[in-house]
C-alpha cells in the first residue's frame, strides 16, 4: 500500500483515521504538537512533532518526509475551534484557527501535489458541517472550514485530469477531545454524536472506490442534534 500524512494524528478523528489507514496496510506519518496523550503505537505509525501554525517549520518537516517517501494520501485533519459571539473571540484565536484550519492544509497540499500526482493519490480534507450551513457563535471557525471546502472543490477541478483525487469530509458533532476546552459538548447519548471511527469508516469508503470514481464529498451527521452546556 502507500504512505500517508495525517495532520492532527495525536487524538480524535486524526487518530481514528491513522489507525484505520495502518489497518488498511498504509504507513502513516502523523503530525501534531504532542503525542504524549496518544496511546496508539505501531511500526507503521510514525509520530512527527510539528506545530502547524509555524509555516516555515511545517515546510521543513514535510519536505524532509517527501525527500525519502512517495506520498499516496494526505489527510488535512488538524483543526481548532473557539466559539462564542464573534466580538468575544480574541484576535490571537482567530489567527490560530486560520493558520491551523486553512493555511496549513493549503501549504501542505502545495508541497504534496507532485508526489500525489506521481502516485495517483488522494487529498482528503476534514472540513465540518459548519462549512455548508450558517450558524451562530462559530463564525470565524465556520469561515475557515468554508474556505477549506472551497479550496477542496476548486482543487478537484484543477487536478482531476492528472489523476489526483480530492475529497472533502464534513462531519457534524463528533465525540473527541475537541470539546475539552469548550463550554459545551455533545449530549451523552450515542444518537447525538459521531465517533472518530465513523469518520475513519468514511475514509475507508473513499479509498475503496474503483480507479476512475471519486467520492468528492461525504457529509456525516448524528441522528439527533443535542448539545449540552458544561
Ligand atoms: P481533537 O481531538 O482536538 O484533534 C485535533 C488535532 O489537531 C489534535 O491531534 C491536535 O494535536 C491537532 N492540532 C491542533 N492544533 C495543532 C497545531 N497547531 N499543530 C499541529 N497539530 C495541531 O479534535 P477532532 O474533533 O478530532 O478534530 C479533528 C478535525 O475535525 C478538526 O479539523 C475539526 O475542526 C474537525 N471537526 C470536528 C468536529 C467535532 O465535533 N469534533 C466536527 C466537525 C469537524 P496536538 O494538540 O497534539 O497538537
Amino acid at each position: 500500500m502507500g504512505v500517508a500524512i495525517v495532520t492532527g494524528a495525536s487524538s480524535g478523528i486524526g487518530l481514528g483515521v491513522s489507525k484505520k489507514l495502518v489497518e488498511m496496510g498504509h504507513r502513516v506519518y502523523g503530525i501534531a504538537r504532542d503525542f504524549s496523550k496518544t496511546v496508539f503505537k505501531d511500526v507503521n505509525f510514525i509520530p512527527i512533532v510539528c506545530d502547524l501554525t509555524d509555516t516555515a517549520g511545517l515546510v521543513k518537516t514535510v519536505e524532509d518526509i517527501l525527500e525519502r517517501e512517495d506520498l499516496y494520501i494526505l489527510v488535512n485533519n488538524a483543526g481548532v475551534g473557539y466559539f462564542g459571539p464573534h466580538e468575544t473571540i480574541k484576535p490571537k484565536y482567530i489567527e490560530e484557527m486560520v493558520r491551523t484550519n486553512l493555511i496549513a492544509p493549503l501549504v501542505l497540499t502545495h508541497l504534496a501535489l507532485r508526489s500525489l500526482r506521481k502516485n495517483q493519490g488522494y487529498v482528503i480534507n476534514i472540513a465540518s458541517i459548519t462549512a455548508l450551513q450558517p450558524g451562530r457563535f462559530g463564525c470565524a471557525y465556520a469561515a475557515t472550514k468554508a474556505g477549506l471546502h472551497q479550496f477542496s472543490s476548486s482543487l478537484f477541478e484543477e487536478v482531476r485530469k492528472s489523476g489526483v483525487k480530492v475529497v472533502t469530509v464534513y462531519p457534524d458533532i463528533t465525540q473527541t477531545p475537541f470539546y475539552d476546552k469548550l463550554n459545551f459538548e455533545p449530549e451523552d447519548n450515542p444518537y447525538c454524536y459521531l465517533t472518530p471511527e465513523c469518520v475513519a469508516g468514511a475514509v475507508e469508503f473513499i479509498l475503496s472506490q474503483r480507479e476512475g470514481t471519486v467520492v468528492t464529498q461525504v457529509v456525516l451527521r448524528p441522528q439527533r442534534l443535542q448539545l449540552r452546556k458544561k
